[in-house]
């Protein structure tokens, strides 16, 4: 068997398919993608081909490693995602030779079922009860928001109990009837992420994400000192090579490694069990599309220490097409009572609606996230 073609169609919202065919006629999908990167992704995937095309797709580890370490250079968001969107589809691939679904390939569910999350709010995190009471009505209980607007290295009071406000009105509200995690999004430096921490602890939410960015990870452990709260990081990390020195270091509770990010199931696998060995939760990143989805639950289905999944349904980014656009068995991913259930299909369990993806690519936009400045004119995180 051998590999014979990579195509890639970006589309609507902001994600990117890889379609791989063989010359048995069995087709793969990935979704390699940074969004806001997408046509950079593209031409990575296309500059790693020649490692696999002609090539033997059950043979993964092999072409794993030809294409993280054939090119001398290696590592970064850019490179890692066009590997991760190769290596989902060679999964997709041999679980569909073999007849079973790709958990079944890494040993077998550990689960019967995993628990998601949903997202309320935006960027701008607002009207965050309305959307929690909408999502509720549909059985989700368990969300994730923004915890702050932009914030300055050193902020002012006032937008410290905005921040706290906003978390204060759940609590009081819904009690606790819901969980929630609070993503700091980057947007928080180390002086304000000890200040927020601690002001927001005592409406204990599971996580804060992000609490510094990942170049400061050697915060994190002394923030997680500071805090009683979880802390997660991940989605800007893409190797093993990368969280081993967060492992080392020490601070971080959950762990958020990007399926479409970080080297696929190969290496996120690889990562969960690392994960594992030092009692950090798993929780995958993925605000992403349905083959991303499917592959996060791959994993999380062979991962003990994975407690929540990330999925995009309703997410403030999906403007232009919702997950299950491209999806021909979306009742395989219905949600119940917050939980959805291993995809029962062979490979990674997405029938890709290759017209609808076909169409959709033809005038995909350019996402891009906004560019944020402070009041005096200087550049903010989004
Ligand atoms: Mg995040």
């Amino acid at each position: 068997m051998k590999i014979t073609e990579i195509s890639t169609y970006r589309v609507p919202p902001r994600w990117m398919f890889l379609r791989m065919e063989t010359d048995e006629g069995i087709v793969g999908w990935g979704e390699p993608v940074i969004e806001g990167k997408a046509r950079t992704v593209e031409t990575a995937v296309h500059e790693l081909a020649p490692y696999v095309m002609g090539k033997d797709p059950l043979r993964i580890n092999d072409l794993w490693q030809a294409m993280y370490r054939g090119g001398f250079y290696r590592g970064g968001a850019i490179l890692m995602s066009a590997i991760a969107g190769i290596d989902q589809a060679l999964w997709d691939i041999k679980g569909k030779v073999l007849g079973v679904p790709v958990y079944e390939l890494l040993g077998g569910l550990v689960r019967d079922r995993m628990k998601t999350y949903s997202w309320v709010g935006g960027d701008r995190p607002a009207d965050i009860m309305a959307a929690m009471r909408t999502l509720m009505e549909g059985g989700i209980s368990t969300f994730k928001m923004n915890g702050t607007e932009e914030l300055a290295i050193i902020d002012s009071s006032a937008r410290i109990d905005a921040a706290v406000a906003r978390i204060a009105q759940i609590r009081e509200e819904f009690g606790s009837t819901v969980e929630f995690g609070i993503d700091f999004h980057g947007r928080v430096a180390a002086p304000m992420a000890r200040v927020l921490l601690r002001e927001l602890e005592p409406f204990r939410p599971l996580f804060v994400e992000e609490p510094v960015l990942a170049e400061q990870a050697e915060y994190y452990p002394r923030l997680a000192e500071s805090t009683s709260i979880p802390l997660a990081a991940g989605e800007r990390m893409f190797s093993r090579f990368e969280f081993k020195h967060v492992f080392e270091r020490g601070g971080i509770s959950i762990l958020q490694p990007d399926l479409s990010h970080a080297g696929g199931i190969t290496e996120c696998v690889k990562i969960a069990a690392m994960a594992e060995a030092y009692d950090v939760a798993l929780a995958p990143h993925c605000p992403l599309g349905p083959v991303a989805l499917a592959a996060c639950l791959q994993v999380d289905f062979v991962s003990h220490n994975a407690v929540l999944q990330e999925q995009s349904m309703g997410i403030h980014y999906n403007k232009g097409a919702e997950l299950l656009d491209y999806v021909r068995n979306p009742e395989d991913f219905q949600l119940r009572d917050g939980y959805i259930a291993p995809l029962p299909k062979p490979g990674l369990g997405v029938i890709v609606d290759e017209d609808k993806v076909m169409a959709a690519s033809r005038n995909a936009p350019d996402w891009r996230n906004p560019l944020w400045r402070y009041a005096d004119g200087s550049v903010a995180e989004w």
